[in-house]
């Protein structure tokens, strides 16, 4: 039999799939002897039976009896008893923390009796009213789907019958009054009654709860933040404690640090006389968590031990739920807390100075995508935006878009290419979209638990919360700052996430300290700089991964290598013949006998060689993988169909001309249906004599030219897109002969390794054969991507890849992130096979996923010796390189 329940003081913290985050965590803190409310677990098994049949397995409710009967008895209470009812919550919990996705329902057990027996326990006839129109309320929107703004509107009306602002106004006889007014839109929407019977109440929101973890906007954030789709909830029946029995009690969240610096502090908001959702809704205006020590300062105390023993049983920050219930504190939950990137690093290398974690679990804990982040500009001079105001800063990053107040509009405009900053008053689990769109978010309302603020930060967006000063009218699409300034929808506003700043027009960006401190132009150190310092040297001290980059100039290598690039993993020479040289090409393709095609060729060779002179002097002492020309020939002519015009033009006129006409010819003998897969790469070489000796040559007279003023340049040569070995061999030895003849010729050595890249199917499943001929491989992901699902990038990432990741096709665009199933199989079966054959064999990848993370932790894992990536990511690269040595 299986068991799919289990009380509070059975679990742990590391049960997670099996109890959920909250449900683990609870009862974790119930073992630390923490005041938890008492409760159990029903696990994720249990909801993954439910969705997959449709029902519940027979064993949970037997199961939820003898538990609920445990509970009964320690609290000495019965479910809903009629004298005096134990109340209960119904709370979704999974694996992964999914803020605001899915359902919870409070005061579960309150039907027209108990809430008399209630009100007598209490001796508080508004308290137990208010509980009973919450569980009406809730469990009306979640459990029966009623539109939540039915409810609403009631409690509005309500208030503005009587004049008054806020819910704490209403008394008694107008809850008893919304309880009614709530039942009767329970009737009116579904037909029937609200369930009285407590056990039905709560198997009904139990099943609720399951349902809610396949909702649109769970599946939609689960995409999001990557969180596989078959891992279910879990729910948690915890006993009620009332935050709103009057003045001295209330429900609050606190943060053991900053989570948007990491500083040490006291951060979090309380509502006094509240229950539930009340603090982060944004119903009243909460007070500081500090102000509570003047509130209750015995629950306060308490408080901040509970705080520091979180802190040092789970070593990090940790976010945290509490009630005091008529100057008792209890705790309702915590977990290790979302943070913004500067938080990671800074908290990671606080705990380690504070003997709490070594470096190695440091580095576990930030991420490359963080990394990444502190790399985004920020805003310099800010002189060209007016300021508006001042909120908080919720989620740093700097901002700049086209205002709008929904999220149709923000999703719309966003595919339309349009950078669009996202305003409301505040935002709710249905703005996700909108917030995934958006640049940035701004709201008027909440602190830095609101919704907005939490989910920007898990997702890295800017965000600025609580800009109260704004008057935001969501309805007539504009937002009105202090100073009378009036903000319509499509204006341009710049919002920094790091000051809380708001701007009218477009503020101009610079380089963030962390990209100072890479390019060594830092003027002061900040704590930020030095802790990534310290974490990325770690990194870099346990990394087996060597990190390359790809870059085609000086420039961009001197970039990376300040960026702690120790090579280059591939220099295109694409990029070389464009622009005035692209007459030189066009002279090679037109060349009519040997004698015309040399003479082009010659006049490209010294432009070629200058090009590596400067790589070379960039690189000095480090590997520089150059690739011989790879794209189709026609890329360097004129467009067919313009040629086609001017060529008819002329001809119209009597004018024609001879060279354009016989350039069309070559266009039209060049024109491929598929140029992906047509005369390209290696193929290029064994068609167009001289083209890869003349760029042999180049690189072999630069490095002669280099070695000669006293460099220490090493070149390695690389072939592309070679299928078959044969190709391979045809090249290396028209190389070699090239080689030894610069060497001869300048009297220097030169020995460069010759190698080839990886990127058609063919070439790795034959990659046996083909390490005979290559000194190197190096795995061109992007081309073997294409080719290994046969589709083109360009034609299809823009047509249809939106549906494959609705689709559930893939979680992530290929070419962002390796599949690593299809196309990381050949990767392995080309590395196994192609070391098996020759075992010193060099194995590097140089396709755009050399700085992804998730790639770059296969790539480790697969054994080979490096990856290359743009300079931007390098730094990125070598903190995953670091980080795979250690997971
Ligand atoms: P979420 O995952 O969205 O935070 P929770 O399950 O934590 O949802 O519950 C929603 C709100 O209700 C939270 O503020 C929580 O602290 C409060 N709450 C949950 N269970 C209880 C309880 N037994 N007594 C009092 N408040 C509760
Ligand atoms: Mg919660
Ligand atoms: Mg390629």
């Amino acid at each position: 039999m299986t068991t799919y329940v289990f009380d509070f003081a059975e679990g742990n913290k590391d049960q997670k799939d099996l109890l959920g985050g909250k449900g683990a965590n609870l009862a974790e803190m119930t073992n630390l002897g923490l005041p938890v409310p008492p409760g159990f677990t029903i696990t994720t098994e249990a909801c993954k039976a439910y969705l997959s049949t449709g029902s519940a397995p027979d064993e949970l409710a037997g199961q939820v009896c003898e538990h609920l009967a445990a509970l009964e008895k320690a609290m000495g209470k019965k479910l809903g008893d009629p004298t005096d009812p134990l109340l209960v919550s119904v709370r979704s919990g999974a694996k992964f923390s999914m803020p605001g996705m899915m359902e919870t329902v409070l005061n579960v057990g309150l039907n027209d009796e108990s809430v008399q027996g209630l009100a007598r326990q209490a001796d508080n006839e508004r308290f137990a009213q208010d509980s009973y129109r919450r569980l009406l309320q809730m469990f009306g929107k979640t459990v029966l789907d009623i539109d939540g703004e039915l409810f609403e509107s009631a409690i509005e009306d309500a208030k503005s019958a009587k004049g008054v602002q806020a819910d704490v106004d209403l008394d008694a006889d107008d809850l008893r009054g919304l309880v009614e007014k709530f039942k009767q839109i329970i009737h009116d929407q579904t037909g029937r009654d609200f369930p009285q019977d407590p056990r039905e109440q709560m198997d009904l929101a139990t099943y609720a709860v399951f349902q809610s973890w396949n909702s649109p906007r769970a599946i939609l954030y689960r995409r999001q933040e990557r969180i596989p789709a078959d891992l279910g909830t879990a729910v948690n029946i915890v006993a009620m404690v009332f935050g709103n029995l009057g003045a001295d009690s209330g429900t609050g969240v606190a943060f053991t640090r900053d989570p948007s610096t990491g500083m040490r502090g006291i951060y979090g908001d309380y509502l006094q006389n509240a229950q539930g959702e009340d603090v982060v809704a944004g119903v009243r205006n909460t007070v500081p968590l500090a102000d509570l020590e003047k509130i209750d300062k015995k629950s306060y105390d308490q408080l901040l031990e509970i705080m520091s023993t979180l802190e040092n049983h789970y070593q990090d920050l940790c976010d945290i739920e509490f009630t005091i219930e008529r100057g008792n504190l209890w705790m309702l939950q915590t977990r290790v807390g979302k943070r913004t990137a500067a938080a990671a690093f800074r908290i990671a290398t606080a705990l380690i100075d504070e003997g709490l974690i070594d470096r190695d679990e440091a580095l576990r804990r930030v991420t490359g995508d963080q990394l990444a982040q502190l790399m985004f500009p920020r805003f310099g001079d800010r002189s060209d935006g007016k300021k508006l105001t001042k909120g908080m800063n919720a989620s740093p990053g700097a901002a700049v878009g086209k205002v709008v107040f929904d999220s149709p509009t923000a999703v719309r405009m966003a595919h339309d290419g349009e950078k669009v900053i996202l305003v409301r008053r505040e935002t709710n689990p249905d703005d996700l979209n909108g917030m995934i769109a958006a640049e940035g978010i701004l709201t008027s309302r909440g602190g830095k638990t609101s919704h907005a603020a939490v989910v920007a930060r898990g997702m890295g967006k800017t965000c600025v919360c609580g800009a109260e000063e704004l008057d935001v009218d969501t309805k007539g699409k504009k937002l009105t700052a202090p100073d009378g300034t009036v903000v319509s929808e499509g204006d341009v506003i710049s919002i920094d996430g790091s000051t809380g700043d708001v701007f009218l027009g477009e503020v101009a960006v610079t380089d963030s300290p962390v990209v100072e401190y890479f390019e060594g132009t830092l003027k002061e150190e900040d704590d930020l700089v030095q802790a990534v310092d310290k974490i990325i040297t770690h990194a870099d001290g346990v990394r087996r991964l060597g990190i390359r980059t790809n870059a085609d100039n000086g420039e961009d290598a001197a970039r990376a290598r300040r960026f702690g690039a120790t090579g280059i993993g591939l220099c295109r020479t694409e990029h070389m013949f464009l622009g005035e040289r692209r007459q030189h090409v066009e002279r090679l393709i037109l060349a009519d006998g040997k004698e015309e095609r040399e003479a082009a060729l010659a006049e490209l060779l010294p432009l070629q060689r200058g090009d590596f002179v400067e790589i070379f002097e960039a690189m000095d002492g480090l590997p520089v993988t150059v690739r011989l020309l790879d794209p189709p020939l026609h890329e360097f002519l004129p467009d067919l169909t313009d040629l086609s015009v001017r060529v008819a033009i002329a001809e119209e006129q009597g004018k024609s001309n001879e060279k354009d006409r016989k350039l069309l010819d070559a266009v039209r003998r060049l024109h491929e249906q598929n140029p992906m897969l047509g005369l390209r790469g290696v193929r290029l070489g064994i068609v167009i004599p001289g083209l890869f000796a003349m760029q042999v040559r180049a690189i072999a007279e630069a490095a002669a030219e280099r070695r000669k003023a006293g460099g220490d340049p090493h070149a390695e040569i690389m072939i592309p897109l070679v299928g078959a070995v044969q190709e391979l061999e045809l090249i290396r030895d028209e190389t070699e002969k090239v080689l030894a003849t610069v060497a001869e010729e300048q009297s220097v050595e030169l020995d460069m390794s010759i190698g080839t890249m990886i990127e058609l199917p063919r070439a790795a499943l034959t990659a046996g054969q083909i390490a005979g001929a290559a000194d190197f491989f190096s795995f061109g992901t992007n081309d073997l991507t294409q080719t290994a699902w046969g589709f083109s990038r360009d034609d299809v990432e823009a047509a249809f890849f939106a549906r494959y990741l609705e689709g559930g096709i893939f979680g992530v665009s290929p070419f962002e992130s390796l599949d690593v199933e299809g196309v990381g199989r050949l990767v392995r079966i080309a590395t196994e096979e192609g070391r098996a054959a020759r075992p010193d064999l060099k194995l590097g990848i140089c396709g755009e996923h050399g700085g992804d993370p998730a790639s770059v932790h296969f790539f480790h894992e697969v054994g080979l010796d490096y990856v290359s990536c743009s300079p931007f990511r390098v730094p990125v690269a070598r903190l995953e390189g670091g980080r795979a040595a250690v997971l």
